[in-house]
């Protein structure tokens, strides 16, 4: 059987260029006579990938000097906690909400800290990013979070909040790598990388310098300390050796396209195929507000619940995979990372026109 197009919010589709390769080196990396699962930590063979994969995020991102680049056991769960440990040193931090992940690391932070709701879009099922001209900024607020890109809902900030001088943290796990970010405008940046970049497992975070201190939660467990990871260049336990190996491929694969000026391009013209087409259909609707379309994740329905099912299953034996929506917004979904070939939106918009004309 061959391979589907895999509309999947994450784990998500990798690209077929990374995954050849990794199956050639499968065996014998680089004749050394044993996979990259194999090796020590410690090797200089794994040195060099580890090393290698930092550089070029760091090329692709334009990272300062003044950054660090973590790459961490866990998910993006894990910063969930891990932030709120090593930055509340006034134990308060403002979050915006905009969808179920800032509300579940909002409520972890409850534990460490006062964590105040200084937004919302709930009231409209997360269906828009709030104004966020003048928000109420706590004037002890160590810093002010956000989720960047709505992986369940389909938003995206397309231009971040005024934080009045508080240090901003985003998670950007779903829009990790897809268009050029002004690093310096962040704390901490940080996604789990199984959405945009690599295999589960793993996170990465950029944190700025005078964020890694050992001023840290009293509570934090030592590999849970920014300052411990940075010291040891990420390698503090055995770290998933694996996840960094694919993460560095991607990032090679990123850097033969152009950067991400030129994937942000790519992505543009991906998502404008089908919120052109959802836009014209009289059965299909996006479910968000246009301004604040992500180019990732792409939520839509038809009104109504049969249909929807009957479309994602016929989807499925189209080999357009994982349709389906969450279940918070139901109908659709389709996520359309970076790895996501122009062919597959296609093939996807040709479907639903198909669709509509069959069930109209
Ligand atoms: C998927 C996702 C998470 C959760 O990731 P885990 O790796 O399962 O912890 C958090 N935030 C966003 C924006 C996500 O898309």
């Amino acid at each position: 059987m061959g391979r589907v197009y895999n509309f999947s919010a994450g784990p998500a589709c990798l690209p077929e260029e990374v995954l050849r390769e990794a199956q050639e080196e499968m065996m014998d990396y680089r004749g050394c006579g044993m996979s990259v699962m194999e090796m020590s930590h410690r090797s200089k063979m794994f040195e060099e990938i580890i090393n290698e994969a930092e550089q070029d995020l760091i090329d692709l991102m334009k990272i300062p000097d003044n950054y660090k680049v973590l790459f961490l056991g866990g998910s993006a769960h894990h910063q969930f906690a891990q932030v709120p440990m090593n930055l509340m040193k006034n134990g308060v931090a403002d979050y915006i909400i905009t969808g179920n992940w800032a509300k579940k690391a909002y409520q972890e932070a409850k534990i460490y800290g006062q964590a105040n709701a200084i937004a919302s879009s709930e009231d409209k099922t997360f269906s828009y990013i709030p104004d966020c001209s003048d928000l109420p900024v706590s004037i002890n607020a160590d810093y002010v979070y956000i989720c960047e890109n709505n992986t369940i809902y389909g938003t995206k900030f397309h231009e971040l909040p005024d934080t009045k001088g508080k240090t901003l943290v985003s998670d950007v796990s779903s829009c990790f790598l897809s268009e050029p970010v002004d690093v310096e405008k962040y704390g901490v940046i940080f996604g789990g990388v199984q959405k945009n970049i690599g295999p589960a497992g793993m996170a990465i975070a950029i944190v700025r310098d005078d964020l890694i201190t050992d001023d840290v939660l009293p509570c934090t467990p030592t590999i849970m300390k920014y300052s411990v990871q940075a010291k040891a260049k990420s390698l503090y336990n055995t770290p998933n050796c694996w996840d960094i190996y694919i993460c560095g491929k991607v990032f090679k694969w990123l850097k033969r396209l152009g950067g991400l000026e030129e994937m942000k391009k790519i992505n543009e013209a991906k998502a404008a195929i089908l919120y052109d087409y959802l836009d014209s259909s009289s059965m299909f609707t996006g479910t968000v507000v246009k301004k604040d379309r992500s180019l990732m994740n792409v939520p839509f329905v038809t009104g109504n619940a049969e249909l929807d099912a009957k479309f994602v299953k016929e989807a499925k034996e189209a080999g357009l995979e994982n349709l389906k929506g969450h279940r918070s917004v139901g109908g659709m979904r389709a996520s359309i990372y970076n790895a996501m070939p122009a062919e597959g939106v296609q093939a996807l918009v040709d479907f639903m026109k198909k669709f509509e004309e069959e069930n109209a």
